[in-house]
């Protein structure tokens, strides 16, 4: 009893009562920080501790592989069991798990191995060449969507219907990629929960199977399934068995990639909810957030509605920056950072996000100029690096040499001479005998024909490579792929390669610490999944490794997109680029649909903060090549004007921010010789004077020669834009 009791102590009634919810369904919809995470690991806990099912007995469904990791650590902190056949993890890691139990029934080879988001997209790309489709009319990247989005709603080639001309492609595109798919036993992320919903619902063993065995399932970020996802959770609970899911409508932010809110609504009528538990009391921020938060999310019509409350007091005013561009806001936070850590804030507890993953460059400058360590999560990955997929091709090659898109990555690289059109040939071949290449190659070697050289040398390698691994260990395995291969050597003799061989050594550590790792959501940990170590491995770098990276090491500040940051939380946070067309962004502008989720972003945003809280924004900012002119984000305005401390830019530049200075002068340097009244050299950063507003200070420009328009901080008169051949400005 008495660890029962400390298990529950702190929570409060609310949470209390649904933690300690009797069998039954139940939906926990609560705000940001209300303790909904904290309350599904309690309910885990306490299911197990006071003997209402074994740790094997229940599935728990969290948004990430982290997630999933720190809920078992905090299941084991307050009770001693084994954590190692508890099925926690993200949809896909469960997906996979199933699936590689049952390979057979779901008409997969045993090592079949995992497409990512990148490789998906060359299989499309090479599919489509093949196929003769103009990439021009159906761009590879609108297909990959069209295919995921269908498999996301549950939906194969032939239920898709399609009126014209245009559909119909598509159709065919999307039913020859999955008999490639097939053909190459591979399978892409929503692929894996596809074949395991098919699976289950046609083998009703295997489903009988599970349903007895998980008696209960808990859903994390339930607000973000999709309808796959939903309907997986629903026939796995089948008739009887319970499912507990958490969630917030408010933080719903992957409508874009099919999850659907009206889950919630679904799931209380198919489960017949007699309970939605609200929390209202928010343990996470000081009320100067929650306040900006609430009055945020307040201008979204589409709520289910809640009240979110905090005792904590109000803590500090939520600070606004206001910058002249991007290299001013990047060197802002950096200061305030250098400040923030002289106050004792470690830096890992410090967290700078943004709507989009280019906004991080600048950032990562200004932080590497500072020497100030910091991590990007969900930048590129290790396991996306080239030099790592290259040696993990050669890896999935010894498992499966029929995988075409492992093949295709590596048969010329390091280069053996194997000429395009060859390779051409080799793929046509392989098409027109509905064989792999790898069987194309076998075939033309064997013939004997000329021209076969490279290829021939390439088949003897990989079928070297095979008789080499039998029976070593995946260190040693990890080791021949990138020596064996001729990646280390290629590397080596090229300048820039020194990275890239200390990467590939990485992937030897990788392949280590993976086969010493303690617990988690690997296969054949509970007897019923018998699968070697390296196709389990593999598996690993598709699905879920990227997000370790980003773990390693802890005094590093942490950079992230919003999307990335839900669940999370720190002492302190920026959110940059806060400017209309950044944040809300552009594409979502026009439709109400997207501006609704853009500002549920923005609240998950807001409410990771615990207790500082910097906004910013920059009049000019350089983005794809381009300069960008934006003004203040309206959620911006949304947030009431006693709750915000405005933090005024410097109107002169500040050290180090020099990059619009060299752009602008040769701009003006072309107004000045088609507009010869004005001479004077106009710059960023220029002190001028105009009759009505008075004295001010230029804080970015646009346009050029004759039509140059200038943005002029007057101070209390505050930004103008002005056209500099009309305005009467004097430099002062
Ligand atoms: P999000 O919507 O962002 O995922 P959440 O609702 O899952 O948030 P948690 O992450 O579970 O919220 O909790 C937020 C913070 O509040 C955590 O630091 C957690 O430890 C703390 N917390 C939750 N409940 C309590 C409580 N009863 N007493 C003290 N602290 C609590
Ligand atoms: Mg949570």
């Amino acid at each position: 009893m008495e660890t029962e009791s400390t298990l529950l102590t702190g929570l409060n009634n609310k949470q209390l009562e649904a933690v300690t919810l009797p069998q039954q369904s139940a939906l926990i919809l609560a705000g940001a920080g209300s303790g909904k995470t904290r309350v599904l690991t309690a309910r885990i806990a306490w299911l197990i501790q006071t003997g209402q099912v074994s740790p094997t007995g229940l599935l728990a469904v969290t948004f990430t592989n982290k997630a999933a990791k720190e809920m078992l650590t905090r299941i084991t902190a307050s009770l001693p069991i084994n954590t190692r056949g508890m099925w926690v993890g993200t949809f896909h890691g469960l997906c996979n798990r199933l699936l590689r139990a049952h390979h057979r029934e779901a008409g997969l080879p045993a090592s079949f191995q995992i497409l990512d988001i990148s490789d998906q997209l060359s299989v499309i790309k090479r599919l489509m060449k093949l196929m003769n489709v103009d990439d021009e009319k159906f761009p590879p990247k609108q297909v990959q969507n069209f295919i995921n989005g269908c498999k996301d709603e549950g939906l194969r080639a032939h239920a898709v219907e399609a009126y014209d001309p245009h559909s119909t492609k598509m159709r065919e595109i999307f039913d020859e990629y999955d008999k490639q798919c097939q053909r190459d036993g591979v399978a892409d992320f929503a692929e894996l929960l596809l074949r395991c919903y098919e699976l289950l619902e046609r083998d009703t063993n295997i489903r009988g199977h599970y349903q007895s065995r998980f008696k209960y399932i808990l859903v994390d970020e339930f607000q973000d399934t999709n309808r796959l996802q939903y309907l997986w959770l629903k026939l796995l609970a089948g008739e009887d068995n319970c499912m507990f899911a958490v969630g917030d409508d408010d933080q719903s932010i992957y409508g874009f990639r099919g999850a659907r809110v009206g889950n919630m609504r679904d799931f209380e009528k198919d489960f017949k909810v007699q309970n939605v538990v609200k929390l209202e009391e928010n343990y996470r921020s000081h009320s100067n957030i929650l306040d900006a938060a609430n009055a945020i999310i307040s201008h979204n019509n589409n709520r289910l509605g809640k009240n979110l409350w905090t005792s904590a007091g109000a803590g500090e005013p939520v600070r606004v920056y206001d910058a002249y561009n991007d290299t001013d806001e990047a060197q802002f936070i950096v200061d305030e950072i250098k400040m923030l850590h002289c106050e004792g804030t470690s830096l890992g507890e410090i967290a700078l996000l943004y709507r989009s993953n280019a906004q991080s460059r600048i950032l990562e400058q200004a932080l590497f100029n500072a020497n100030l360590p910091y991590r990007v999560y969900g930048g590129l990955r290790f396991f996306e690096r080239a030099e790592i997929k290259h040696a993990l091709a050669y890896m999935r090659l010894i498992a499966n040499a029929n995988d075409d898109t492992a093949l295709l990555r590596v048969i010329n690289f390091p280069t053996r001479g194997i000429g395009a059109r060859s390779l051409e040939q080799l793929q046509e071949v392989a098409r027109a005998e509905n064989c792999s290449i790898w069987q194309a190659a076998i075939n033309k070697v064997g013939n004997g024909k000329l021209g076969a050289k490279g290829i021939e040398g390439f088949v003897a390698l990989i079928r070297q490579m095979v008789d080499n691994a039998y029976g070593i260990s995946l260190r040693e395995l990890t080791e021949l792929a990138i020596t064996m291969s001729g990646l280390v050597a290629h590397y080596e003799n090229d300048k820039e390669g020194e990275d890239r061989i200390e990467n590939l050594k990485e992937l030897v550590t990788a392949a280590v610490s993976f086969t010493n790792r303690d617990f988690g959501n690997h296969n054949n940990v509970d007897g019923e999944t018998e699968q070697d170590l390296l196709t389990q491995f593999l598996s690993h770098a598709s699905l879920e490794a990227g997000e370790h990276q980003a773990d390693v090491g802890r005094e590093a500040l942490q950079l992230m997109t919003v999307h990335a940051s839900k669940g999370l939380e720190f002492k302190a946070v920026f959110i940059s680029g806060l400017e209309e067309g950044l944040c809300p962004h552009e594409q979502s502008l026009f439709e109400n649909a997207g501006l609704e989720e853009e500002r549920r972003l923005m609240y998950v945003a807001v409410t990771r903060a615990r207790q500082r809280l910097y906004l910013s924004h920059a009049q000019s900012r350089m983005l794809h090549g381009k300069v960008r002119y934006g003004i203040p984000s309206r959620f911006l305005d949304e947030i009431p004007e006693e709750l915000l401390k405005r933090l005024n830019s410097k109107p002169v530049a500040r050290s180090g921010s020099n990059r619009d200075y060299s752009e602008l002068p040769a701009m003006m340097s072309k107004q000045q010789s088609s507009n010869q009244k004005s001479a004077m050299p106009w710059k960023i950063g220029q002190q001028v004077a105009h009759t009505k507003f008075g004295n001010g200070v230029i804080v970015s420009y646009e346009g050029n020669a004759n039509d140059m328009r200038v943005q002029v901080n007057f101070g209390r008169e505050g930004l103008k834009w002005l056209a500099l051949e009309f305005a009467k400005l004097t430099p002062i």
